[in-house]
């Protein structure tokens, strides 16, 4: 793996809260960590059918508008019984013309698993990619899975999205149940930065 020596930093997302977690993670290497949605780059259509094809796609536009090293991510929950949607979707199943619900996204989930009659456990997966691409064109790949079972009725108001539906393996309660502190410790997207710090230890 090609270590990171660079010392600034372009996070291609919009979202103040990733930058944060990135900027503190980055903090004690010295990096300075700027991101997309500060310097007003535009975001790239997501137009991929894989999480690493999409976030190549936001490293390599914020990347060429800028000549900087991008950290670039991708994630969604793949569920088994419906062949992997909605993976890339993810976010997609809960756009209406009022913006996201993922109530709704949720129960699509759940009433496309009854429409198949897929058998319980309802297995499924949360998936985090990063790619963290250097000026020259070099990347490198870091994917965190976390595997688990999706229950009915939605339970806990902790978290985001599919939170409330996931009960990752090896637990009783949903992501939606526990702290911050409890998901952040097993997440795939902690999985995804535990691998990302190799590159800068
Ligand atoms: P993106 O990686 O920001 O494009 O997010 C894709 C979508 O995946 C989000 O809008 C969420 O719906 C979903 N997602 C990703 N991680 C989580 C999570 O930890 N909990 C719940 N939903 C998540």
């Amino acid at each position: 793996m090609r270590a990171f020596t660079e010392k600034k930093l372009l996070v291609a997302t919009h979202n103040a809260g990733k930058l944060e977690e990135i900027r503190a993670m980055m903090a004690p290497h010295g990096i300075e960590v700027t991101s997309a949605g500060e310097m007003g780059l535009p975001e790239p259509a997501e137009t991929e059918d894989s999480f690493i094809g999409n976030a190549r796609i936001k490293a390599r536009a914020a990347m060429q508008a800028t000549g900087l090293p991008v950290l670039a991510d991708d994630s969604g929950i793949s569920v088994d019984g419906l062949d992997g949607a909605p993976g890339v979707y993810t976010a997609d199943w809960a756009e209406t013309p009022n913006g996201r619900d993922f109530m709704q996204a949720m129960t699509r989930t759940w009433n496309e698993l009854d429409a198949r009659n897929t058998p319980e456990p309802r297995t499924a997966q949360f998936r985090a990619t990063l790619i963290l691409m250097w000026p020259d064109g070099h990347e490198e790949i870091f994917e965190g899975v976390a595997p688990g079972r999706l229950v009915w009725p939605p339970r806990g108001a902790k978290g985001h999205g599919y939170d409330p539906i996931f009960v990752p393996e090896g637990h009783d309660v949903t992501y939606a149940e526990m702290s911050a502190a409890e998901k952040n410790a097993i997440s795939h997207r902690a999985r995804a930065f535990a691998l990302l710090e190799q590159a800068f230890a």
